[in-house]
Formats: structure tokens, C-alpha cells, sequence
């Protein structure tokens, strides 16, 4: 078990935990969604600032476990300056692969290091919370612009 831990706990996510990037409430965000996922407790809160269709900067808050956290620290240092619509395909591909889709990690830079959590189910949740967040946020975002 201890080995299999070190595998699921690899460098990045140990690193993230430990220094979580962008990470802290976000002062004048536009959005917010809070993910709470029972089965670890893990309960972050997502929150953005947009300029027109560009994620100008997000930050993420609360109480999770490393795997949470590291994925919350991952997903803001790579949405940030992207467009809202290139970051709801990302979104989806990165929770369709931690569920068992098609799509690799493996390619895309950082996030590879949540490549090793499809072999621990229980932990998936931990690894997509963040980015159900992100995608009920940018719905959000999309609600408010239709007003
Ligand atoms: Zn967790």
C-alpha cells in the first residue's frame, strides 16, 4: 500500500499541496463555485475574473486533501490568460480522461501527474472537484451574459 501511495503521491502533486499556486480568495472575481466532494471532504472554492472572453485570473480556497488541492493548483496555472471556451474544452477533456474517456494527460504539460490517480477510483473525485467547479462557473458566466 505505502508503495502504491508513493506512486498515486508523485513529485507534482506532492509539490502543489505544498505550494499551491494561485491560492487564496480572489479579490473582484466576477464568478465563484464552491465543490464539495463527500466521499473525502475535500471543499474548494473556485472563483474568477474575466476580461470579456479571457480568464483574467482565478484562484481557488478552502479545505481538501493533496490530490484536491494539487489538481486546483494545476487547473490555475493553466487557465489563466486562456479564453473561456478554449477552457471549457480543456475542462471536459480532463474530467472525460480521469473518468476513464479516451483522452491522455499525459500531453498536457503538468497535468500528466494526475494521470496516476485513474488507478485509484476513489480518488478521481478528488482530482476532478475542481474542474466540475470550473465548468459550473463558466455556465455561470454564460447565464449572466444572456440577462
Ligand atoms: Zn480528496
Amino acid at each position: 500500500m505505502a508503495e502504491d501511495l508513493e506512486e498515486l503521491y508523485q513529485a507534482i502533486i506532492l509539490d502543489h499541496n505544498r505550494r499551491p499556486q494561485n491560492f487564496g480568495p480572489l479579490k473582484d472575481a466576477d464568478v465563484s463555485a464552491r465543490g464539495y466532494n463527500a466521499s473525502c471532504g475535500d471543499d474548494l472554492t473556485l472563483q474568477i475574473k474575466m476580461d470579456g472572453p479571457i480568464i483574467e485570473d482565478v484562484r481557488f480556497s478552502g479545505e481538501g486533501c493533496a490530490i484536491s488541492r494539487a489538481s486546483a493548483s494545476l487547473l490555475t496555472g493553466i487557465v489563466k490568460g486562456k479564453s473561456q471556451q478554449e477552457v471549457e474544452v480543456l475542462a471536459q477533456k480532463v474530467i472525460s480522461s480521469l473518468s476513464g474517456g479516451p483522452d491522455s494527460l499525459v500531453s498536457m504539460g503538468d497535468l500528466c501527474a494526475l494521470e496516476g490517480v485513474k488507478k485509484f477510483p476513489m480518488r478521481i473525485k478528488c482530482a476532478t472537484l475542481a474542474w466540475h467547479s470550473l465548468l459550473e462557473a463558466l455556465t455561470k458566466i454564460n447565464s449572466r451574459d444572456v440577462e
